[in-house]
């Protein structure tokens, strides 16, 4: 496995429509092994393939219930609405109060190449909300109510 580069906001391929994954192979389960550890390393608890320079529909996500991998996800479902504080591997330093929807239901394609689908709240559901936004070109500081600096104790989520 292998530590990658985060790429920094800035970096055109953070705002491009990341591409579907077409074929889950081996060379896709290294990569998502490789995002995993990379996002371990930064203790971070999502990361998306945008953020290592790869333009395709594939996030990692652990908000300490275990590791999610998710292929071409696509939310289905979104219910209530809640604000709280955010940050981003891509965008160090900084800390935004973002509305999400409080509850989501997830389709994706697992590693083993099937169809499932995930609901879920509280951090997770923040944080498949903000990694599948990176699919789609959208960073945090994009849709954040107010930004700030880091303060003690906040962590760069995803
Ligand atoms: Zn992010």
């Amino acid at each position: 496995m292998a530590i990658l580069e985060v790429i920094k906001a800035g970096n055109p391929v953070l705002k491009q429509v990341a591409k579907p994954v077409k074929k889950v192979d081996s060379r896709l389960r290294r990569l998502m092994d490789d995002m995993a550890e990379t996002m371990y390393k930064a203790d971070g608890v999502g990361l998306a393939a945008p953020q290592i320079g790869q333009s395709i529909r594939l996030v990692v996500i652990d908000v300490g219930e275990g590791l999610l991998e998710l292929i071409n996800p696509v939310i289905i479902k979104r219910e209530g609405k809640v604000t709280d504080s955010e940050g981003c591997l891509s965008v160090p330093g900084i800390f935004g109060d973002v509305e999400r929807a409080e509850r989501v239901t997830v389709e994706y394609t697992t590693r083993f190449n099937k169809r499932r689908a995930l609901e879920a709240d509280g951090l997770l559901a923040r944080c498949i909300q903000h990694e599948c936004d990176h699919l789609d070109g959208t960073l945090f500081i994009d849709i954040a109510a107010s930004l700030r600096q880091e303060a003690p104790g906040e962590r760069e989520n995803g």
